[in-house]
């Protein structure tokens, strides 16, 4: 990783983004990551050219998602050229994964490699120009998340997409998140509450597995838009298991009126 060196962009590699999204959540395993592919892939469907940050260093579960695992990342000129998802490149991907020699590889640092590393991607990747740049956070509010927000800080405009689970942990997470985004003077775009109900395919009943309503309670108690409800869909797994397009190929699953 560190052969790679540091790249001295005098241009911004970011001058020809319009929107940066960043995407948070509280805890792991809410969703965030499937959040930030599907987002990708409407944005795509939408005619909108997207690029992808993953910088939660620790799980970087974005390349298998979109299936381009075994793909590397080259160098030109002016960085790093990122994966591109597709033929037509509407979807191009950075990852830690792509710099790690096996996908089990565990990347085992302390915080300033991890910031240095965060600093250098959100500088050197030659995003090139793009409609949405959706960066995904580790979860959490750490060290990591405000070199984010602060090397992100001088391209606007900038926003938070909050992720949350219905349950009252996860919803207390998300409440830590938003006092991150108030501090740091980020602006939140809204919450998504994600796995929230699981309709029954044979009778279409719908169980609240993990309750309902936490996210859209927070939103309005926070006074930020709720963007959505997204249930707990098997196809919607079984899709980013396989890197397929869920949006393209599961037009009649329970997640697809949300995502799409
Ligand atoms: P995070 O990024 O918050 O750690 P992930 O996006 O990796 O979480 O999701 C954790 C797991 O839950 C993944 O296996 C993903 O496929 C699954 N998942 C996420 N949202 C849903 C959903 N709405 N329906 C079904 N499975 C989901």
């Amino acid at each position: 990783l560190l052969t790679l060196g540091l790249f001295s962009s005098e241009k911004s590699n970011l001058a020809g983004v319009r929107h940066i999204l960043l995407v948070l959540s509280g805890k792991g395993g809410v969703g965030k990551s499937t959040i930030s592919t599907e987002l990708a892939l409407a944005l795509r469907h939408a005619g909108k050219k997207v690029g992808i940050l993953d910088v939660d260093l620790c799980g970087p579960s974005i390349p298998r998602m979109l299936k381009v695992q075994d793909k590397d990342v080259h160098q030109c000129d002016s960085g790093w050229v990122p994966v591109f998802v597709d033929q037509d490149k509407s979807i191009s991907l950075m990852s830690i994964g792509f710099l790690l020699e096996k996908p089990d590889d565990a990347v085992v640092w302390r915080g300033p490699k991890k910031n240095a590393l965060i600093k250098q991607f959100i500088s050197d990747v030659a995003w090139g120009g793009l409609d949405f740049l959706i960066v995904d956070t580790p979860p959490g509010t750490s060290d990591e998340h405000i070199s984010t927000v602060e090397s992100l800080r001088p391209y606007q405009p900038l926003g938070a997409v909050l992720v949350t689970t219905p349950q009252a942990v996860s919803v207390g997470d998300v409440r830590r998140e938003l006092t991150f985004c108030k501090k740091t003077g980020l602006r939140v775009i809204g919450i998504i509450e994600n796995m929230s109900g699981f309709v029954c395919p044979h009778c279409s009943e719908c169980t609240n597995i993990f309750s309902k309503g936490g996210g859209e309670e927070l939103a309005k108690h926070a006074g930020v838009p709720f963007l959505g409800c997204v249930p707990l869909d098997p196809q919607l797994t079984q899709s980013l298991e396989e890197g397929r397009d869920f949006i393209q190929e599961f037009p009649k699953s329970s997640a697809f009126p949300a995502l799409a």
